[in-house]
């Protein structure tokens, strides 16, 4: 127990996400105080579930890499190591009006997209970035010079441009080349050698167990989670020994209330973090970092069907179709318990963007009405329900100099702390890295209140 003194601040941590619950679970562990402030009525984020049929899932699609090892860790911590499944799944590409296998290495060498002298050209940068160590060496470059020079004109028009385009949407020709290289290293590391497909990972009965399991131990542990409280402000008296931080919060009856922590860990975007920190007196340079970091917004659809559309499970679209992927779940997971077959259909997007103000109803009917010309067998008349979910902050957009110009987890103020999606770099963001990133600010954190101590 390090916090002896059961009258100690507690921390107070932003965001009840997968980083959030980490954190939390980490410092209840370590013997402090913690209070959990949550927007939304449910724990999780991005990674939220709801019950369809007899069993819970995502929101969002969800399935991890045999590399993600953070993550399996916090599942051996939470007994549910052996609740993990592995599954080689098939893939396809939808591009210029026909669906192709794209699977791996024996696909690639076979799309017809391309000139045969590129695919090899295509295949041997992946395989040569999968093995590249220093990644400074890319981060001055753009994915699409770098891939273009490595790959080939066309390989890149047909196959690289749209998927960058698929999650970056505008910004696709500024993202950096880092973070293609980081989608190339866990692939294949998800490989178990160079031709084989990659395995994914999903756990049994959904991510909500691993959820569930970390928002039980934190209150088992006297961890308090305030659900429905949207923190607006933080504020920092540094005028008594030691500080005390002060994070107003709206309730969802509108009402305010205010909590006093030892310190912050906010796992929010930083444009978010920018705007709550105004009363701090925190440096310019920083704060204007944190606001320019720029985010894609998602638009998720979930559907039901009563029968199966294709033999793939993700199938990314290289084609002007109103959503960039298509992942039927059921082809990942074959569990009879949600009651049919089970597609997502996602958009990243600008939130300027006119499609992320329409209707669900628009955009349900925008995207079914593509989905039939992907896979001809599809008919309105299967489908047995649907949702649709929308993430305001889904992607940070990882751009030239990244390093440069991250505002840093450790803010100018050392209480607290700025662990959100747009913190994992060099990697992108990822269920793992969240894990990874909650577990690193804790131990700041509980590193610096131990250094007060003193
Ligand atoms: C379309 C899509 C597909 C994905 N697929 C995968 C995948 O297959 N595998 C994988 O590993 N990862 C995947 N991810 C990424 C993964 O979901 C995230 O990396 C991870 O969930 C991020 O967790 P987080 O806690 O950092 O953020 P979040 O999940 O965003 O959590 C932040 C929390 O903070 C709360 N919050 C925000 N503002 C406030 C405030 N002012 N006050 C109080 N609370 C606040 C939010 O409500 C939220 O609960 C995907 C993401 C998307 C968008």
């Amino acid at each position: 127990m390090h916090q002896s003194d059961s009258q100690a601040l507690p921390v107070c941590i932003i965001g009840a996400g997968l980083t959030g619950l980490t954190a939390a679970w980490r410092l209840v562990g370590a013997g402090y105080r913690v209070v959990l402030l949550e927007s939304t009525l449910q724990a999780g984020g991005m990674v939220t579930s709801f019950t369809l049929g007899n069993q819970s899932i995502e929101y969002i699609y969800h399935h991890i890499f045999t590399s993600d090892h953070h993550f399996l860790d916090l599942c051996r911590e939470m007994d549910l190591e052996d609740q993990i499944n592995w599954y080689q799944t098939r893939d396809a590409i939808y591009a210029d009006g026909q669906l192709y296998p794209f699977s791996g290495p024996v696909d690639l060498l076979r799309f017809p997209l391309f000139p045969f002298l590129q695919r090899i050209r295509t295949g041997l940068t992946v395989l040569r970035a999968g093995r590249l160590k220093n990644w400074r060496d890319l981060e001055s470059q753009t994915a699409a010079d770098w891939l273009r020079r490595h790959g080939g004109d066309q390989s890149y028009q047909k196959l690289w441009q749209p998927l960058l385009r698929s999650k970056f949407d505008r910004d696709a020709d500024k993202v950096s080349a880092v973070w293609i290289w980081n989608k190339f290293k866990l692939r294949g590391h998800s490989r178990r050698h160079v031709a084989a497909r990659s395995s994914l990972g999903y756990m049994n009965g959904g991510f909500s167990r691993l959820i569930q399991a970390l928002q039980n131990r934190i209150e088992q542990h006297k961890g308090q989670i305030l659900f429905g409280h949207t923190a607006v402000s933080i504020d920092a008296d540094h005028t008594n020994g030691r500080p005390r931080y002060q994070i107003t919060c709206i309730r969802d009856d509108c009402s305010t209330r205010t909590i006093t922590a030892g310190a912050v860990i906010a796992t929010i975007s930083g444009r978010q973090f920018a705007s709550m920190a105004s009363p701090l007196s925190l440096p310019d340079a920083y704060l204007r970092k944190a606001r320019a970091t720029r985010y894609k917004a998602d638009l998720c659809l979930i559907i039901r069907l009563n029968n199966s559309l294709s033999p793939y499970y993700w199938t990314t679209i290289c084609d002007d179709l109103p959503f960039v992927v298509a992942v039927e779940h059921t082809r990942l997971n074959r569990s009879l318990e949600y009651g049919g077959s089970v597609i997502y259909l996602s958009r990243y997007l600008d939130v300027a963007d006119p499609l992320w103000t329409q209707s669900d109803g628009v955009i349900y009917r925008l995207f079914t009405e593509a989905l039939g010309r992907v896979y001809p067998d599809f008919s309105i008349h299967h489908v047995t329900g649907w949702r649709l979910c929308r993430t305001r902050y889904a992607q940070p957009v990882i751009s030239c100099g990244y390093s440069e110009s991250m505002p840093e987890m450790n803010t100018p103020d050392p209480g607290i702390k700025l662990a959100g999606m747009a913190q994992i770099y060099p990697e992108d963001r990822g269920m793992n890295y969240a894990i990874r990133l909650g577990r690193e600010a804790a131990d700041t954190v509980s590193g610096w209140l131990a250094s007060q101590e003193k």
